[in-house]
């Protein structure tokens, strides 16, 4: 399953296997968004840190995404105030556009050329009265986070998307994209140059806490460190007992076309927007620099088989008949970590370990900011926002039957969205 981004990527950088005994501050399990960011934050502290990715730099999700920085939590406006508060739900969305910036300074500062472009998004219903919604979000994100958006129905949707599949939308334009390998894979030699021992193929299988230091065990070697941070999202399966009973792995997949005419996608989606569908098991899409279509959506289970390829084929030709004969080149899957709160948690275990998990989808753009933090609690330093140490992670209910749980919550929400839709 090579994902459009590898064969895009061909100069990464091949990190060796951890094969000996190492003394070091702080050790990071997990060489995605999150380890990566927070060994760059840590080295620029002075602070010297070691990853240990079990497969390559970006193999999980990072690596795997649809390159969708959007605005915004996987809860609406209304819900974020309602959960939060005003003026918790003020500051939660400056932190959301601060992802995004967080991003792009970083990538401009070390010259990461990871295609990053301000493209904005567009949240879609195939259900005209899904306009009052997006309207009630239009008007609470105007009034309290003082900034703009707009409600599309009519001509001004065709104007952005030429498909008659969704009748109304809700755009932000403050949204990036990019392509998250590049992204990840470029953080990763920067945090490198800085002085961040990077390993690969190096699982961590073993985690004794001692008094005052951590000793993670691989195949082939040891770290010893002060402080340990656990950067392992969806992919966290036991790694920790916490971590077991608060993780939701949710698995998502994209297919990707082969390249398709410039004329048609300018007239498809002329403004290349980030697109989603407003339901539960959201399904995504966007153009990309090599002129191919990017279709994405979740399915039941882990790995990837071929319905859901077909699935996913089915979706770009509903939303654009007039693409019932492409070829599809790509067709790949990844874990997303979901939460029972559907919100990203900064938090430590009962043994002193940190973690930064459950972006619930949204971690493209949140945990470049949220390893930023993890560094700031590690320098005991004042952190941007406190209130993601704050939240409890919540035991997933009947965790011990996760797979199947996994898979009932999926047959659940995507019956809820066939009779809402
Ligand atoms: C198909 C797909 C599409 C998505 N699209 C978007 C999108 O468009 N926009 C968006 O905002 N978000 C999207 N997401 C979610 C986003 O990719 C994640 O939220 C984000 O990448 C999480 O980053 P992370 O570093 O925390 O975790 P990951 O990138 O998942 O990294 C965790 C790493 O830990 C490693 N690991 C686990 N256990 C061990 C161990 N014992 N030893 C060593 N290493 C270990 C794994 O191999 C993995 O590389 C998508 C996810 C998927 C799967």
């Amino acid at each position: 399953m090579t994902t459009l981004w590898e064969d895009n990527y061909r100069k990464r950088t091949v990190y060796p296997q951890l094969e000996e005994k190492i003394l070091i501050d702080v050790a990071i399990i997990g060489g995605g968004f999150t380890g990566i960011s927070t060994s760059y934050h840590l080295q620029q502290k002075g602070i010297q840190t070691a990853v240990l990715e079990q497969y390559q730099i970006g193999s999980g999700a990072s690596g795997r995404n649809g390159g969708m920085l959007n605005t915004g939590y996987k809860l609406s406006p209304g819900e974020l105030i309602k959960k939060f508060g005003l003026e918790e739900a003020i500051k939660l969305d400056k932190y959301a556009l601060d992802s995004n910036e967080e991003v792009r300074k970083i990538s401009e500062k070390h010259g990461i050329d990871c295609e990053l472009v301000q493209s904005g998004h567009i949240g879609l219903s195939q259900q005209l009265g899904k306009a009052k919604a997006f309207e009630k979000s239009h008007k609470l994100v105007e009034k309290h986070f003082n900034r703009k958006t707009e409600v599309l129905t009519g001509a001004a949707l065709r104007n952005e998307i030429k498909s008659d599949y969704f009748k109304a939308a809700f755009y932000d334009p403050l949204s990036y994209q990019f392509n998250p390998l590049k992204y990840v894979s470029g953080l990763a030699d920067v945090a490198a140059e800085m002085g961040a021992h990077i390993f690969e193929h190096s699982k961590a299988i073993k985690i004794n806490k001692m008094k005052d230091k951590f000793i993670v065990t691989t195949d082939k070697g040891e770290i010893h460190a002060k402080d340990l941070v656990f950067a392992t999202d969806g992919y966290s399966n036991r790694i920790t007992k916490e971590l077991h009973k608060g993780i939701f792995p949710l698995a998502s997949f994209i297919i990707g076309t082969e390249p398709l005419n410039e004329d048609l996608l300018d007239e498809l989606m002329p403004n290349n927007r980030n697109f989603y569908d407003t339901i539960n098991l959201t399904n995504y899409f966007r153009r990309t620099p090599d002129n191919r279509i990017i279709y994405g959506g979740s399915g039941i289970g882990y790995p990837a088989k071929l319905k859901y390829k077909q699935e996913l084929m089915t979706l770009l030709t509903n939303t654009f008949p007039s693409l019932e004969n492409t070829k599809i080149d790509y067709f790949w899957g990844g874990i997303i970590g979901a939460t029972v709160d559907k919100f990203p948690v900064i938090g430590r275990t009962k043994t002193g370990a940190y973690y930064s998990v459950g972006y619930t989808g949204h971690g493209a753009s949140q945990s470049t900011l949220h390893g930023k933090m993890v560094a700031q609690a590690i320098a005991n330093e004042e952190r941007i926002n406190p209130i993601f140490e704050n939240i409890k992670l919540k035991t997933v209910p009947l965790y011990q039957q996760k797979e199947l749980l996994v898979s009932a919550a999926n047959l659940y929400f995507r019956m809820m969205d066939k009779i809402n839709n």
